[in-house]
């Protein structure tokens, strides 16, 4: 009787374990934050992030040296805020340590506290543009009612320009090309600098066409030269992409993202 328990209980078990991994990958998706402790922790922690945007800021700083040369009049390098020259991860971090999706209400706590710091080599750069008369306009899609705030972070971690005259942050529309039409009124923009393609040209707002890498491509050439790119691997337009625009759940997100990923 005893091995006939034994031998059922087993049989039991070699079926329940069959069985669980077929039911797991039909039921279960992820929609928890964790989709972000690797592309936080890199941010954060690793000397790549640090070098990729050193290298990013030193490069710029070498071509702009080269461009002001060359051009007359009142020169500008167009910047984004988030991402490019402020470091905002910890509200990231965050997200995961406190399982907190984003919202408007999640990012106004952390914006309010004015406490990002510099990303790597950003302030060095701007304040180079400054000393050869090269000024910076922050272009930002924080919202205006951000602007104060968002100076005085700028100003305590030493950014020069930080002021509401080269601040242009969201009003109706996360379009920047109507701010930049605005900047170029004005100035010459010479170079413009983001971590998000929108932040260099209209056209890369359009995602339909190959996620945008098409766009990319009809303009190869000004990357390194009048475009300077950053590396975000934690948000940005390149993940909307994947959820084509749709509001979505976060189980159907999880599911979004794996479903464009390409095995062998
Ligand atoms: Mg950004």
């Amino acid at each position: 009787m005893k091995k006939i328990i034994i031998l059922f209980a087993i049989s039991a078990m070699a079926i329940s374990c069959s069985k669980a991994p077929q039911q797991e990958s039909l039921t279960m998706c992820d929609t928890t934050q964790n989709h972000l402790v690797m592309p936080v922790a890199w941010y954060q922690v690793s000397g790549e992030m640090e070098a990729l945007y050193l290298q990013a800021f030193n490069f710029a700083q070498m071509r702009l040296g080269e461009f002001a040369k060359k051009e007359k009049g009142k020169l500008a390098v167009v910047v984004d805020i988030d991402e490019t020259m402020l470091n905002n991860s910890p509200i990231e971090a965050e997200a995961i340590l406190k399982n907190r999706a984003f919202s408007k209400e999640f990012w106004a706590e952390w914006s309010a506290k004015s406490a990002a710091e510099a990303t790597p080599g950003s302030i060095e750069f701007a304040n180079y543009a400054k000393s050869i008369g090269v000024e910076i306009f922050y272009i930002s899609n924080r919202d205006s009612s951000e602007i104060g705030s968002t100076i005085a972070n700028l100003i305590k971690v030493g950014f020069p320009y930080a002021d509401s005259s080269h601040c242009l942050f969201k009003t109706t529309s996360s379009n920047k090309e109507p701010r930049r039409i605005e900047v170029g009124k004005t100035h010459k923009i010479i170079m413009l600098i983001g971590d998000n393609l929108g932040d260099l040209a209209e056209v890369f707002d359009h995602r339909q066409d190959n996620y945008g890498k098409n766009a990319v491509d009809s303009l190869r050439s000004q990357f390194g030269k009048r475009f300077i790119v950053l590396p975000n691997p934690m948000y940005g337009d390149w993940e909307r992409a994947i959820y084509r625009g749709q509001k979505l759940s976060a189980c159907q997100k999880d599911s979004a993202r794996k479903s464009i990923l390409k095995g062998f």
